[in-house]
């Protein structure tokens, strides 16, 4: 008897209401984007659970990447039997055989939602329990700390049992919360901001600004791998590069140097707004935080927030530079973001940014230019990339 399929639980608090159709659904599109390659794998919808059937794809290649999924509390491999306690006692005695080697404790965690079955929890547990006992010589029992536990879940649909369960990285599926542009650069901080928000369920655009030929294709290549990256928790991604150089220059001519980071910050943010409500997004994400550089005071954040009234979050804003990078390593964008190749603001970056801008001062130094126009031009010439490059969307539809 081999494990089919794997039952996967969901958070019941956030599957309330209305949103909950909804919820699994997006839950369901992100298990088959992080399994796209398992062309065997079925996927079939119950109340609180979801099941993944295998159909011979081993469990242990799947395992992995369906730990990356936001949304999902737990799951675990599991066996079907029928509602005969018979039936069930088997099955149960051959799990815990195969796991079984000397000085291992077990105990039996049942769990009931088929109201109607007619041993209750308690009786479930004793009933299976005593049976392995009973066939497995020198098998002891701990239920506090035990080395096998034998998970028995009486639900409608059947019986599941499994002696394995591994936790998910829990969160929001993504997409559930809407849509954001996630201003990207090839820095640390970016694509750890980009992760947080893809956990509380929200779908991201990347936005990156590109200034050939001050920064390089490699510069380039290295966002296209951030955001891909990104795209291992459950969602594909588009990134739109914007061509930046005319604008930075015409900023470098028109502004004086203590304030060019503040406009450059400005006109980033402009059009990042511009292509949010082109696409249908909902808020602006960027990889800020407080106090780390001259752009990240509060006076900087207030003159260069000025441009929009689209909510701009900043999920890193009180964290500490030591612990962002610790996510990064996690996450693994780390070792990509630390690859040298310069992005846009680096270069132009003045020796001695003014840390408290005057909103005042620098829409003055702005108006002599029609940046306006420029900007709309960015917008007109940036290009698109759907990410992973690999897969057409299309291609995993038969799944669905
Ligand atoms: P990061 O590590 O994300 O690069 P940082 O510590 O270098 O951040 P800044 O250079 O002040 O900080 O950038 C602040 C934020 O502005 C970045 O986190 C990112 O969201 C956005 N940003 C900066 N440069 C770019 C760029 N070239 N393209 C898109 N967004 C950018
Ligand atoms: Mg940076």
């Amino acid at each position: 008897m081999n494990y089919d399929r794997i039952l996967v639980r969901y958070g019941e608090l956030s599957t309330k209401g209305r949103n909950r159709n909804q919820f699994i659904n997006k839950l369901k599109k992100s298990i088959l984007h992080v399994l796209r390659d398992y062309k065997d794998l079925k996927i079939e919808l119950g109340r609180d659970r979801l099941f993944i059937h295998l159909n011979g794809t081993p469990f242990e290649a799947v395992r992995e990447k369906l730990r990356r999924v936001f949304g999902i509390q737990s799951f675990s491999p599991v066996v079907r039997t029928g509602k005969d306690i018979e039936e069930m006692k088997a099955a149960a005695l051959e799990l815990v055989r195969r796991n079984f080697s000397e000085g291992k404790t077990f105990k039996v965690s049942a769990r009931r939602s088929d109201k109607l079955f007619e041993l209750d929890t308690n009786e479930i547990n004793y009933t299976i329990g005593s049976h392995v006992l009973r066939n497995l010589e020198k098998l002891k029992v701990d239920v506090k700390n035990p080395d096998i536990n034998l998970l028995v879940e009486v639900r409608a649909e059947g019986v599941f049992l499994s002696c394995e369960k591994y936790s998910g990285a829990v969160g929001l599926p993504t997409g559930a919360s809407g849509k954001a542009m996630l201003l990207l650069s090839g820095g640390i901080d970016s694509p750890v901001a980009g992760y947080f928000m893809l956990k509380r369920g929200v779908e991201i655009e990347a936005i990156h600004f590109h200034s050939p030929p001050y920064t390089s294709e490699r510069a380039k290549q290295k966002v296209i791998d951030l955001a891909s990256k990104l795209t291992e928790f459950g969602a594909r991604m588009k990134l739109h590069i914007v061509p930046f150089t005319a604008i930075q220059q015409k900023i470098q001519e028109q502004v004086p140097e203590n304030y060019t980071m503040t406009s450059t910050r400005r006109m980033m943010l402009a059009i990042a707004d511009k292509i949010c409500k082109q696409r249908g997004g909902l808020a602006i994400v960027t990889g800020e935080s407080l106090g780390q550089v001259a752009s990240q005071t509060l006076e900087s954040m207030r003159a260069i927030n000025e441009v929009t009234s689209t909510p701009v979050l900043r999920p890193l804003i009180a964290m500490d530079k030591l612990d962002i990078i610790d996510v990064a390593q996690t996450i693994g964008t780390h070792d990509i973001s630390i690859l040298p190749y310069e992005d846009c603001c680096t270069i132009f970056t003045p020796p001695s940014p003014k840390t408290r801008p005057k909103l005042e001062k620098v829409q003055f130094f702005e108006s002599f230019v029609d940046f306006e126009e420029m900007m709309e031009e960015a917008v007109r010439d940036m290009e698109t990339i759907q990410l992973p490059e690999e897969k057409a969307a299309g291609e995993f539809s038969d799944l669905l």
